[in-house]
């Protein structure tokens, strides 16, 4: 991920930063907060970002973004294990 702009905030909710970045190889890809991957809303948007609580930006899993020589990435659903979102790990 090369980020070269940001303007996301903290979701008054749930606590995870939302809003869009702009990155090098896939333009502006938005971040999600926890309220839209847990709605499914998040499932519309490919590729997508989601902002954790302590400012860690990562693809979502099963997101497809192109890497830094502009392939296609696709990221399965086991490469994040337990690191998945839920509400009890809101710090
Ligand atoms: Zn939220």
């Amino acid at each position: 991920m090369n980020i070269i702009s940001k303007k996301i905030k903290k979701c008054e909710k749930c606590g995870y930063y939302h809003g869009f970045i702009n990155e090098k190889f896939n333009g502006k890809v938005p971040v999600v907060c926890y309220c839209d991957l847990s709605s499914g809303r998040a499932n519309e948007l490919n590729p997508v970002i989601i902002g954790f609580p302590d400012g860690r930006l990562l693809w979502k899993p099963i997101s497809d973004y192109k890497d830094e020589n502009g392939k296609f990435r696709h990221i399965p659903y086991f490469a994040m294990g337990s690191s998945i979102p839920s509400q009890k790990s809101k710090i």
